[in-house]
């Protein structure tokens, strides 16, 4: 099994600490994943995590911290940026800690009390545009998390090489990305496990519902279309504990309609394709 999105810096919705890593991940190992590909943290606990998984027979790949846009969501995920000045500046320090990809911050999170509504982030399109030359010429994917078609929109035409979560995203973001071969990692699992975690209020668990109907909907024209779609929980976030995570995911393509041999197949085959094995 392949995680192909967590976060080995949070646990459980907080920050972890650097003697926790080593028992994260064994929580992998005890679960069966095999390998592991982080989406990065503020305090880049993924340099820890990249000594210590060998050792385990763990494969494990992190872009060791996120490029922000300051201001907006996600200063918990990496380095917070408000120009390209910066931007070049966070690009330069991260390539001498060796990240395996570039992992970006393209907008907010989805409100879960709000239908349709996403918390402000992310960067320009020409920010974007500069962030993408960078790691392609530096032989980098580039991971990112985006919500909302717009927002995909401009990853998918800019050239990121995946988009992690993707809520909202419309039929032409996914006609393109399966023409231009973009991975998608829909994380179904930190809004499944908190709608059922008994502490979502009537109208989140209303909200919710009528989001992952849609995600649902969204993951099935994904693969009609041939969008090469990967398995990752976002392990690490609040109620996805890491290694049970992806399993909880896949129980989520299985709800939504894809048969089991068919989610097992896309974890492995799409998730050895994010990680680059
Ligand atoms: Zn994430």
């Amino acid at each position: 099994m392949i995680d192909a999105h967590v976060h080995i810096g949070r646990e459980n919705g907080h920050e972890s600490s650097q003697e926790q890593i080593q028992g994260l991940l064994e929580g992998y190992v005890n679960q069966g994943v095999r390998a592991v590909r982080d989406g990065g943290d503020v305090l880049r606990l993924g340099l820890v995590a990249r000594e210590l998984a060998p050792e385990l027979g763990l494969i494990y790949k992190t872009p060791v911290y996120a490029l922000v846009k300051a201001g907006g969501y996600g200063g918990f995920l990496g380095q917070q940026c408000s120009g390209l000045a910066d931007i070049r500046a966070a690009l330069g320090e991260l390539m001498a800690l060796k990240p395996d990809f570039v992992k970006v911050i393209l907008s907010g999170i989805v409100s879960f009390d709000r239908y349709g509504v996403i918390s402000p982030g992310g960067f320009e399109p020409e920010e974007l545009r500069y962030i993408v030359g960078y790691a392609h010429d530096a032989g980098l994917p580039v991971m990112a998390h985006c919500n909302g078609a717009t927002a995909v929109a401009h990853a998918v035409e800019l050239g990121v090489d995946s988009v992690e979560h993707g809520y909202f995203i419309g039929i032409s973001e996914l006609e393109a990305m399966a023409e231009l071969g973009t991975l998608w990692i829909p994380t179904f699992v930190p809004l499944v496990n908190y709608l059922v975690s008994g502490t979502a209020g009537s109208l989140s668990r209303e909200v919710l519902a009528q989001i992952l109907k849609g995600h649902a909907e969204n993951l099935r024209t994904a693969l009609t279309l041939g969008v090469p779609v990967a398995v990752g929980s976002d392990a690490g976030a609040a109620f996805v504990p890491h290694g049970q995570g992806v399993h909880d995911e896949v129980e989520c393509f299985v709800r939504a309609g894809i048969p089991r041999e068919d989610v097992l197949r896309l974890a492995e085959e799409n998730g050895a394709r994010a990680l680059k094995l």
